[in-house]
């Protein structure tokens, strides 16, 4: 296996030998690489099927799904991969034979990734074959950019899937995804071509969080204010973690007046700010924290999980029984609660049975959390926030969102939000914000000093709110506010966060706790000299060189 998606990438190098850091081993790495590789064979087909109308929606929805279940910590299980991999060869096929029937199947050489079959028996063998893999790229510059391209692939994936399970999909965005995984095969495209391809994926990153807004918010309202429960109660109940409001939505209407009780945990927090939330009694709060706090909190929730999405750490044997996962998330031993049919929705009754058996969650903390400050709900604060910066109130704001971890060099983020002057304002989303949220960091003005716009995805708020500041400022040019950026990453979809924002024009942002593994030497240059990427040094070096 080799695999450097993630920040955690070993060495700042690449996971290989046994198993990732994240606990994802050898067979399951190149299975999922694998599965990306057939999905490319689809891809080849599709794009012809879609010129000659014979293209199937569904399509677009087994790749979303496909590449979500290869993101860092969504998926460990190979059969659940080789699953996949059946039904894209199964779909390549279908797909070739009626581009066949109608004799508009392109008479040329492809690919072995268009081409390859065996039995299921053979998956692992295929999968340790070099041209599948990562490192078929000899050349470093090519294996960045290309990999640039397909871990922002992924991210467009899990944002993507999230929207169509709303109803809400972009075939654009789907035909761009086959493109573009296409391109990562071709060998005439040049640097400049890959670096151009990195930026039309920054690109469709925007489009696809706009979309996903769009989907949560016409479903469940726009994010609100809202104080935030941390304590329990004392009836049996549910946790959820993951990113899918769906199935968020899901259970909570099938846990109605069952004395069950259901909890957010990690990325789900931002669950409490929809209202078409609010109106389920049963819904508690938040439990515990971030997603690397799992193996504690977990135990102590003491009724069953529920991962709608990633992160999964690898589980401690006293709860592994009552974890369930469901859509492109699973670990072998887990449950996995199988998809909605078209126009249904899943069924989580035995989460629900499950729960009932079991104890109510310990308490491991009190009080409340304020959050609930996505775009529509600043803009309402427009004129206070343009108030107390004009007054100077407000010197600076400082945009921390991405990803939380669990390596040491993390504690960094906190440093950061504590050594930063009264008069700044963090704005943040995703689950880095589990390393300042419960600070007394206080508030300017009313205006508290953490402003939460939600999960990962939500960045794409930040980006609004940054754009309409312009406006409001009569800027030029939106790097021209007082708002500095510190953002932290993890795995693909902060990396779509990051070219979303680089394609919106957004530059000197501070990418932490490291680098990516994946920028070759010379690709982080073009990063440098470009954008103005730069990775952390100490707190007081930063602070120095974002305010001196
Ligand atoms: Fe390593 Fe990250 Fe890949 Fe896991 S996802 S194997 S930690 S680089």
């Amino acid at each position: 296996m080799f695999c450097h998606q993630c920040q955690e990438a070993a060495r700042n190098v690449g996971c290989s030998g046994k198993a990732g850091v994240c606990g994802k081993t050898e067979p399951v790495a190149n299975l999922q690489d694998l599965l990306v590789y057939t999905l490319k064979g689809v891809a080849e087909f599709n794009q012809q099927a879609r010129k000659h109308g014979l293209h199937k929606p569904e399509t677009d929805e087994q790749m979303l799904d496909g590449l979500f279940s290869t993101i860092t910590n969504a998926n460990f299980d190979g059969e659940a991969i080789k699953d996949r991999i059946d039904r894209a060869l199964f779909t390549r096929e279908e797909i070739k034979k009626a581009l066949q029937n109608e004799g508009k199947l392109e008479e040329k050489a492809y690919g072995d990734f268009a081409t390859w079959e065996t039995n299921r028996k053979n998956y692992e063998e295929k999968s340790t074959e070099k041209k599948v893999g990562i490192l078929r790229d000899e050349n470093e510059d090519v294996r960045s950019l290309r990999s640039l391209v397909l871990f922002g692939l992924k991210g467009i994936s899990a944002y993507g899937e999230h929207a169509y399970n709303l109803g809400k999909h972009n075939p654009e965005i789907s035909e761009f995804i086959e493109k573009a995984l296409l391109a990562t095969e071709d060998d005439s495209l040049s640097a400049d071509d890959l670096t151009a391809l990195v930026l039309d994926t920054g690109a469709k990153g925007v489009e696809v969080m706009a979309l996903l807004d769009e989907a949560n918010t016409s479903a469940y309202g726009n994010p609100e204010i809202t104080e935030v429960e941390l304590g329990v109660r004392d009836r049996p109940a549910i946790l959820v973690s993951g990113h899918d409001l769906k199935d968020f939505d899901e259970l909570l209407e099938q846990t109605k007046d069952q004395g069950v009780d259901i909890y957010t945990h990690s990325e789900m927090l931002p669950a409490n700010y929809y209202p078409a939330f609010k109106k389920y009694d049963h819904f508690v709060g938040n439990y515990g924290s971030s997603w690397w706090n799992q193996k504690v909190e977990f135990d102590s929730f003491n009724g069953p999980v529920l991962f709608t999405t990633n992160c999964i750490v690898p589980p401690k044997e006293s709860y592994t029984d009552r974890i369930y996962t469901t859509g492109a998330s699973g670990y072998p031993g887990f449950k996995h609660i199988a998809n909605r049919d078209k126009g249904g929705v899943k069924d989580f009754s035995e989460v629900i049975d499950h729960a009932k058996k079991l104890p109510a969650p310990t308490g491991v903390e009190e009080g409340k959390l304020v959050g609930g400050f996505a775009h529509n709900q600043v803009m309402q604060l427009a004129d206070k926030v343009v108030d107390a910066v004009k007054s100077g109130a407000i010197k600076q704001f400082f945009v921390m969102a991405g990803c939380d971890g669990r390596m040491k060099d993390r504690e960094y983020y906190t440093d950061f939000a504590k050594a930063l002057p009264e008069d700044t304002v963090i704005l943040t989303a995703g689950c880095a914000k589990y390393r300042y949220n419960k600070l007394e960091l206080g508030d300017i003005g009313g205006i508290p000093r953490v402003l939460d716009a939600g999960q990962c995805n939500d960045s794409y708020s930040l980006a609004v709110i940054a754009l309409k500041l312009k406006e409001v400022f009569e800027l030029e040019d939106v790097n021209e506010l007082p708002i500095s950026y510190n953002i932290a990453w993890y795995e693909q979809k902060a990396v779509i966060v990051l070219l979303a924002l680089l394609s919106l024009g957004i530059k000197n942002i501070k990418l932490g706790p490291t680098l990516p593994a994946f920028l070759s030497p010379n690709v982080a240059n073009v990063l440098v000299e470009k954008f103005g990427i730069n990775g952390i040094q100490t707190v007081e070096e930063d602070m120095e060189q974002f305010l001196g």
